[in-house]
């Protein structure tokens, strides 16, 4: 390797250089070593970073690493960014919700589409409740068709496509309190 380092100069303060390496070190390969790396994006903020995903033949995910090309970032990735691939394959993930029933103590497990079902009975309970279709407005009526009993506020894990989605979900319902963390 090239260097403008004086390597005797330095080599006298640090220790050997270049670095001992064992013969089995230097075997050694990256579990990324040899596999396509597919082009995407950090899903967590607006700044957008680019990332390099890895996945094996067995279509595992193997990593993920900022995108040297990335023109936003140049390859670096903030702390979230780089927790990427340990959120995504983490054996440790939480898959279960965690429920606590109204005037209870404990916090009961439930599975994921419980919690979705449950979710999606709630707010057709607020907005069959809380639905306006007309208000009077400097002594006229007007037609507002909207609740002001839901809100959303989208998570910054959202691309494109799930906030369009989103957005397309609370305007039909009549929400008009919409906000997203980041907008990508
Ligand atoms: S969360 Fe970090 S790595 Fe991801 S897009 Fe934002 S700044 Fe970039």
């Amino acid at each position: 390797m090239k260097t403008s380092i004086d390597l005797t100069r330095l080599a006298g303060r640090i220790g050997p250089l270049p670095n001992v390496a064992s013969e089995r070190t230097r075997h050694l390969r990256a579990r990324t070593a040899g596999v396509k790396a597919t082009v995407s994006v950090c899903p967590y903020c607006a700044v957008g970073c680019s990332t390099l995903a890895y996945v094996g033949d067995d279509g595992k995910l193997l990593d993920v690493e900022g995108n040297p090309d990335s023109p936003i970032s140049g390859g670096h990735l903030c702390p979230k960014g780089s927790a990427i691939f340990g959120f995504t394959v983490n054996e440790a993930r939480w898959t279960t919700a965690k429920y606590r029933a109204p005037y209870g103590t404990q916090w009961e497990e439930r599975p994921l589409e419980w919690a979705l079902e449950r979710i999606a009975q709630l707010i057709k309970k607020t907005r069959d409740e809380t639905f306006v279709r007309e208000r009077t407005v400097n002594g006229q009526n007007k037609r507002v068709n909207h609740t002001l009993g839901i809100a959303s506020l989208g998570g910054a894990t959202f691309g494109i496509e799930e906030n369009y989605l989103l957005g397309k979900l609370m305007h039909s319902l009549g929400v008009v309190s919409i906000e997203n963390q980041a907008r990508i």
